[in-house]
């Protein structure tokens, strides 16, 4: 396979360091661009010190469009990751997230234009399905975004769209369905279950389930979506977004149950799907991607990485109904 020169936007955040890691082992070259907002050099550590020789770092804003330009020359693939997550501060900071997820964008996408690159795949998120009206949801099922976070997403990923109608820039986007795996975000925000979960069974403390714990989510392991941007990368295919899914939905129930412990109960939120559900028939025809890891196999993973999670803060009924406030305030119908 030709050795390839890759840039990877957001490569000390979760999903981007475990994308590096895949790039590296595959022998390519790579630039990793982030501005460690929530990315972190821990995310990378992993890869050694020194880093491997074909691995260079650039702390920076993507937003930065005059610096980022100079580090797309020569580039092959870029891999556009970089940007904010979670629910509560888009709808605190939608300043930060346009300025993140739009503003970068658009700055990735010029950059990558004027750099001339081979292929450029944009991390999207199904968020942007809000509440779906048909499971597992297929690309046509129209984007209803229910809060910042989704609706930058999503505009981030119509400018893709359109460089790649307009400019003919050679693009792809991918819709992940709650991502996890080992290196998931451990501060800040209450944010994704599974580090939720797996800092309160450290601290023997009950899992928080939402509502009654029967909604179910399509979660896909991350070196799965790892090769998704891998396989899109490799593909010809322009100008098309595809979901990336587990080929299954779960319950929170059989989460609590694999993990094991006591649970407690909190409120169901608005604008919280009951079920998340790709469809994942098109990029398995057009990419011949399929995911590998299920659930059983993905939380027995995380429970040997569980140590990682040792710092992360343990969320309970009050604390998480003080950071959920401004969810219940603004969403509810
Ligand atoms: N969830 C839960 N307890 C928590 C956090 C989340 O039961 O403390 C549930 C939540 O209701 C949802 C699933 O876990 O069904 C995934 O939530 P997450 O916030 O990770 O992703 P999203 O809701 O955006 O799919």
């Amino acid at each position: 396979m030709a050795k390839r020169t890759c840039l990877v936007t957001g490569g000390a955040g979760f999903i981007g360091s475990h994308l590096v890691t895949r790039l590296l082992a595959d022998g390519h070259a790579v630039r990793v661009v982030d501005n460690l907002a929530s990315g972190r050099l821990q995310n990378l550590a992993h890869l050694g010190n020194p880093p491997p020789a074909g691995l260079t770092f650039h702390k920076l804003d993507i937003a930065n469009l005059p610096e980022l330009t100079p580090l797309m020359q020569g580039v092959d693939w870029v891999f556009h990751l970089a940007g904010l997550a979670d629910i509560v501060p888009s709808i605190q900071l939608p300043a930060a997230y346009h300025h993140a997820n739009v503003d970068g964008t658009f700055s990735v996408l010029e950059a990558a234009r004027a750099g001339g690159v081979k292929r450029l795949v944009y991390a999207a998120s199904s968020s942007c399905y809000g509440i779906p009206t048909v499971t597992p949801t297929p690309e046509t099922e129209p984007a209803r975004p229910q809060y910042p976070y989704a609706l930058t997403k999503f505009v981030g990923e119509q400018y893709v769209m359109h460089w790649a109608q307009v400019y003919k820039l050679p693009a792809l986007s991918l819709r992940l369905f709650n991502v996890y795996g080992p290196r998931s975000r451990t501060t800040g925000a209450y944010g994704a279950v599974f580090g939720v979960f797996l800092a309160q069974k450290l601290a023997n403390k009950p899992y928080t389930v939402v509502g009654d714990g029967k909604q179910t989510r399509d979660f896909t392991f991350v070196t799965d979506v790892a090769d998704a941007f891998v396989k899109a990368a490799e593909s010809e295919v322009v100008g098309q977004y595809m979901n990336v899914g587990s080929g299954n939905t779960y319950s929170i129930n059989r989460l609590v149950e694999l993990l094991g412990g006591p649970v407690t109960y909190v409120p169901k939120r608005p604008g919280e799907p009951d079920c998340t559900f790709a469809d994942t028939g098109k990029i398995k025809s057009l990419l011949g991607w399929q995911p590998r890891v299920n659930l059983e196999k993905g939380v027995a993973e995380m429970l040997k990485h569980i140590e990682l999670w040792r710092d992360a803060p343990v969320w309970d009924p009050a604390s998480i109904g003080e950071a959920t406030k401004d969810w219940f305030k603004y969403l509810k119908a």
